[in-house]
């Protein structure tokens, strides 16, 4: 049955069938724009009572370049936001704010936004693009969405509930914990715990970047500087590609990759037979596992030595509580855990999350097993449209999945999008979406935001394009369309949000809801969750031999700027140098001296990385923080359709991964077998660090971490 779609609802939302959209934090003036030519249009000669010019005003809102949802403050000025900072008074960021999150300037400024729907390759009203919808679709719809909570979350299921055909929602993120989460929920029963970095004495990961990407990096870096202060904190990070958190670590160690769960549980041997540390407690399973993993086979699986381990066991052991996390496959999360149990740092520095009483609320986190649901669901002919919205999938997908195919599958494909990317070009109809700078929302942080903390998403300013609408609006009307319960009386979603809202904190007085914007958040009610114990840990080890001549393990790295791609079009990230390589604006291939060396390769020369999915080419740089057996290539470029500032500039390993997933998950792994080949060419990678050395010129004087120990404990006896 096609879908019903009054655009009576869409009209009254975009504002041309009756009021206009909010400023932030006053009781929604109408407003009038040059582009429409309706009513009177305003200088800031004569402004709004509270416009000064030249005096900034802050209003609170929500940071959504990332899933993790900080709180932000942005300053306005003559109705332009010109500045973000991070919300004070959030418990999940506390003040502070990441250079993602500084840049939501420009991709709210970005002159490739969209600015009107699109059929094809013509620009349309939105009536046309609402007729043409609606005269398409019919069956079962889907949405496919990034991370998303909130109102807007509870909105898409009403959407997907309340047609005819029904509908599914996939969340897809491709930097996700999803190995962690399910490693917590078998162990502990609790998917999302509270980590608390800042009471921990020493932090041991296995490759969870928790100060780059990992769950919510600023929270971690907050309770990072707690942790570093005296007295100071112990980090250790293992991995086979050094990422920021291996960088500011008082010890790093390569590990083969894929060996990570190897080295964790020689850790756990070694805390059992040298201190003496319980595994009895352990669920099933995992106690067999560390028996089996002694040093010798450590040392054959990863390349780790046994008094590597021995010194990470007595770093535990002299420096409780300790906290242990990883991340990439499931082995690698679940012996971690364990390494917790055994360490007692269950209840210590890994404590209940909190469940949000109206649990619609919560965050829908994303995965790739769930854009590998949408790729087998759309082959077999199971949806006849689809929305996405806050992904690319055409983009991140690994090369092995084939996604291109899925969606040619899919006879309906309406893209929800700021802008054009490799998706949107992929899409029969295109609807222009509102920056968050100009939206109303509310999101809820995956973990770290203290009891029932919901922030609040305010529009800063009037919507720079005036044919923008924003996902709440875009959802609530289509709601409305498909005759959901409760909701034909919402104007827009302003009005929704703001009933709803009222509804959570027990008023509908117009000086709670002021308090509600100024505070940026809402303390909804919700209950601690108990851990439960569980009875069996199924850890696989994989059998990590080196590599056979001639092959390397491709590993995709995410890093703070570029994520996953998605801020490629925001030229501050794109020159905001790498914090490894110190590169802009281009992409490169990490590979270890020693192994360039045996491949004849120098720094600047170009290869081919080739996989059984498809081959990419760029440049070596030649690292030591990469293990031998590895070439680590980051992701975020190597678009090809992204606007002019992301497009042609770059490679997209993602791109070369063979989509071989997680047995215990279904996440794609980030890593795949290849093959290099020098192509001939010679180009110098631009950085803005561009030498290693200071030719004796000692600019920066450096002694070792061993040396400055040395000279504490001497200090210390002299005193
Ligand atoms: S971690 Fe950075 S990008 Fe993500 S929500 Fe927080 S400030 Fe924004």
């Amino acid at each position: 049955m096609p879908t019903k779609i009054d655009r009576r609802s869409f009209l009254k939302v975009l504002g041309l069938g009756g009021a206009g959209a909010a400023l932030a934090g006053c009781d929604r003036p109408s407003y009038a724009t040059l582009e429409e030519g309706e009513e009177q249009v305003f200088s800031y000669l004569a402004p709004e009572e509270y416009v000064v010019p030249g005096i900034g005003v802050w209003y609170a809102s929500t940071c959504l370049q990332c899933p993790a949802g900080c709180g932000v403050h942005g300053r306005v000025r003559e109705g332009r936001a010109l500045k973000l900072e991070g919300n004070p008074d959030t418990a999940l960021n506390k003040g502070k704010l990441c250079q993602m999150g500084q840049a939501a300037l420009q991709t709210h400024y970005n002159p490739d936004r969209i600015t009107k729907p699109r059929i094809g390759d013509q620009e349309v009203t939105w009536p046309e693009a609402l007729a043409h919808i609606q005269s398409k679709s019919g069956g079962a719809t889907a949405w496919l969405t990034g991370a998303i909570s909130g109102h807007q979350a509870v909105l898409l299921d009403t959407h997907l509930h309340a047609r005819d055909g029904g509908g599914k929602h996939y969340a897809v993120e491709t930097v996700n914990a999803q190995a962690w989460q399910a490693a917590c929920a078998d162990t502990i029963g609790d998917a999302r715990p509270e980590l608390h970095i800042d009471k921990a004495n020493s932090v041991l990961s296995f490759g969870a970047d928790f100060l780059g990407t990992w769950i919510s990096p600023v929270k971690f870096m907050a309770d990072y500087g707690a942790f570093r202060s005296a007295p100071r904190g112990v980090l250790t990070v293992i991995e086979p590609a050094m990422t920021l958190s291996g960088a500011n670590a008082d010890h790093w160690v390569a590990a083969r990759p894929g060996s990570e769960a190897a080295v964790a549980l020689g850790v756990a041997y070694t805390l059992a037979s040298e201190y003496g540390v319980s595994t009895s407690a352990l669920p099933s399973g995992a106690a067999d596992a560390i028996a089996n993993m002694t040093p010798d086979r450590v040392m054959e699986l990863s390349g780790v030595e046994a008094q590597t381990l021995s010194k990470i066991a007595a770093t535990l052991m002299s420096n409780s509580p300790s906290l242990v996390i990883g991340d990439g496959r499931y082995e690698t999360a679940a012996a971690a855990m364990a390494l917790n149990m055994m360490l007692g740092n269950i209840g210590a520095t890994i404590t209940p999350g909190v469940d949000l009483v109206p649990a619609d609320l919560a965050m829908r986190n994303g995965s790739t097993k769930a854009l590998a649901d949408f790729a087998a669901d759309a082959l077999a002919g199971r949806i006849d449209s689809v929305f996405i919205t806050g992904a690319n999938p055409a983009f991140t997908a690994s090369g092995g999945l084939k996604i291109k195919d899925a969606l040619a599958n899919i006879p309906l494909k309406i893209g929800v999008s700021m802008f054009e990317d490799e998706t949107t070009q992929l899409c029969d109809v295109v609807l222009p979406l509102a920056s968050p700078l100009e939206d109303w929302g509310t999101h809820v942080p995956s973990s770290g935001a203290g009891r029932g903390e919901i922030h609040v998403q305010q529009p800063l300013m009037e919507k720079l394009h005036p044919e923008t609408l924003g996902l709440g609006d875009i959802l609530l009307g289509l709601a409305q369309d498909a005759g959901a319960d409760g909701l034909a009386d919402f104007e827009d979603y302003y009005g929704y949000l703001r009933t709803a809202v009222s509804a959570l904190i027990g008023t509908d007085q117009e000086t709670a809801w002021q308090a509600v914007l100024q505070a940026g958040k809402v303390q909804a009610p919700s209950g601690e969750r108990a851990f439960t114990a569980n009875g069996a840990l199924n850890i696989q080890i994989a059998d990590t031999q080196a590599p056979s001549a001639g092959q390397l393990t491709l590993i995709t790295t995410a890093r703070q700027g570029l994520y996953d791609g998605r801020h490629a079009n925001l030229p501050w990230l794109q020159e905001a140098p790498d914090q490894i390589s110190k590169a802009v604006w281009d992409s490169w291939a990490e590979i270890h001296p020693k192994t360039a060396a045996g491949l004849g390769l120098k720094d600047g020369d170009y290869i081919t990385i080739t996989s059984s999915a498809g081959a990419i080419t760029t440049r070596v740089f030649l690292y030591k923080g990469v293990h031998p057996d590895a070439i680590a290539v980051p992701m975020g470029r190597g678009h090809t359709h992204y606007g002019r500032y992301a497009t042609g500039i770059g490679v997209n390993p993602l791109s070369v991964l063979d989509g071989t997933q997680d047995v215990r998950t279904g996440e794609f792994l980030a890593t795949a077998s290849v093959r290099v080949q020098a192509t001939g060419d010679n180009r110098h990678l631009v950085r803005l660090m561009d030498v290693d050395q200071q030719y004796g010129r000692k600019l920066a004087v450096t002694i070792s971490a061993d040396q400055h120990r040395r000279n504490q404990t001497n200090n210390q006896g002299s005193a």
